[in-house]
């Protein structure tokens, strides 16, 4: 049997201290199987799904490695995405928190190079980014990587559909040969197989089955009507009324179009897709994953890879064309031991993609009807936060707390209606509960934070 207590690893008592301040009572499945390899500097290839705490496998695996009193930089961790890199660095943030002087930097592309040479002046002992962008940084040589003990490629399936592989491979050739390689990934194609081969050496395989463990998760598929998607769609949200849900479309010209028709029926709707530039799709994250907006319309190529906590139910306005995409979607629900909520729509002409899932599932479907939900006349979703935005952020040297101080001291807002606090490099989003919103506002627009004056405005 494993083991699944974290103190029964050798770590230092910074890293369980950090691990006990994140509430972590057990190891998941994964930690539980990786952690005691990865300790002892072996090479892995792990593969687990969504939500199953890959992150805090490597990344406690590099704080144990790490060496602060030295100033190279020993881990590098590559990620597809910004936001990844975003979610990455702040678990490791948080896991090392107890260790002094630790220096994290995140390195991304789609943001203006100087800064990033600016803070590269001190080496960061541990780098998280987009292969392109690490890339860049070690051919102008602002990055060093000789003194590397881990590399982590977090998500490697996905950076290798993205066309990574050159980059990955130009990067690795500037690694030093003696090093730990982990390679992390939610599925196991042959070209997985294949750049293991090439860049690591005797890897543990550890391969997690998460895809019958669907009992935590409860899936009802609901027959209906041409013409009624959009009516049953709203008669799920007044059934179930999910305090938060994401809608998933096959295609983002309905995403958008479904986004406005539930605006416009009273539901607080965000719509993610393709088309987004980077701000307003932070901004979208953002607000859903803060409780200010109940309802979040994706396509799946947008909605690849987030992690948002508290998901209470997954609901497909029309069914992936592919198994696999519906068992991805609906994961996003029922995590850390809640009990999530799948519901699907379908049209008899549609039945075959029910089928195709029962098959991939090896589980047969509930399936009810849609007439038969109980609905209530002019109910309405109302998330439970406001989002105030400032234009500052960490360029302007600010933190949560100083704006946390603002919103409460001498004022009698109480710090306990105050939400998440988001700080962008320029930008800052601050989660209010929805009654105090409007006081929140006054109070920011008339004081000034750490005694400069922002402009603060209410988002939709
Ligand atoms: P993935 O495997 O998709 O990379 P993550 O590492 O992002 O998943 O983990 C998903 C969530 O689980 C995160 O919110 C993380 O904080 C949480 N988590 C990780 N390890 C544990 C644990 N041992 N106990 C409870 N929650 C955990
Ligand atoms: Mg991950």
């Amino acid at each position: 049997m494993t083991t699944t207590t974290f103190s029964s690893l050798p770590l230092a008592t910074e890293i369980l201290t950090a691990i006990q301040s994140l509430n972590y009572q057990k190891m998941t499945p994964i930690q539980a199987h990786s952690l005691p390899a990865l300790l002892k500097g072996r090479d892995m290839l792990a593969q687990a799904k969504t939500g199953s705490g890959k992150t805090a496998a490597f990344a406690i695996n590099i704080l144990h490695q790490l060496d602060v009193s030295s100033s190279q930089t020993q881990a590098l961790v590559l990620c597809p995405t910004r936001e990844l890199a975003d979610q990455v660095s702040k678990e490791i943030r948080l896991l090392a928190r107890a260790i002094a002087n630790t220096r994290i930097l995140t390195l991304c592309g789609g943001t203006p190079i100087g800064p990033q040479l600016t803070s590269l002046k001190h080496r960061p002992h541990i780098a998280v980014g987009t292969p392109g962008r690490i890339l860049k940084h070690i051919q102008k040589d602002s990055l060093k990587l000789d003194g590397l003990k881990v590399l982590v490629l977090d998500e490697a399936d996905r950076m290798l559909d993205m066309g990574f592989h050159d980059e990955i491979i130009r990067i690795i050739s500037k690694t030093p040969r003696k090093r730990q390689t982990l390679l992390f990934s939610a599925t196991y194609p042959d070209e997985i197989k294949d750049i293991s081969d090439a860049i690591q050496s005797d890897p543990v395989d550890i391969r997690i089955e998460g895809l019958h463990d669907n009992n935590k998760i409860k899936q009802v598929f609901y027959e209906i009507q041409k013409g009624e998607r959009t009516r049953a769609l709203v008669a799920l949200l007044q059934h179930y009324h999910p305090e938060s849900s994401i809608v998933f479309c096959n295609r983002k010209q309905q995403c958008k179009e479904l986004a406005d028709e539930l605006w416009q029926l009273g539901f607080h709707t965000l719509a993610l897709h393709g088309d987004l530039e980077q701000k307003e799709r932070d901004q979208v994250l953002v607000q859903f994953a803060n409780k200010s907006s109940s309802v979040l319309i994706a396509t799946d190529v947008a909605a690849r890879g987030l992690h948002i906590k508290d998901i209470q139910a997954v609901i497909n306005f029309e069914l992936s064309p592919d198994p696999e995409v519906h068992i991805h979607r609906i994961g996003r629900t029922g995590r850390a031991g809640n009990e999530g909520l799948a519901l699907s729509l379908f049209m008899a002409s549609e039945r075959f993609r029910v089928e195709a899932i029962e098959e991939y599932q090896d589980s047969p479907a509930r399936i009810e009807k849609a007439s038969a939900l109980k609905t209530r006349e002019n109910f309405r979703l109302s998330p439970p936060m406001v989002t105030l935005c400032i234009n500052g952020g960490r360029k302007n040297k600010l933190r949560a707390g100083d704006i946390l101080g603002a919103l409460t001291a001498n004022t009698n807002l109480p710090g306990k209606q105050i939400g998440k606090i988001d700080l962008f490099d320029n930008l800052t989003y601050i989660a209010v509960e929805r009654p105090v919103a409007k006081q929140a506002l006054r109070i920011l627009s008339e004081g000034k934070i750490k005694g400069r004056k922002y402009r603060v405005r209410k988002m939709r």
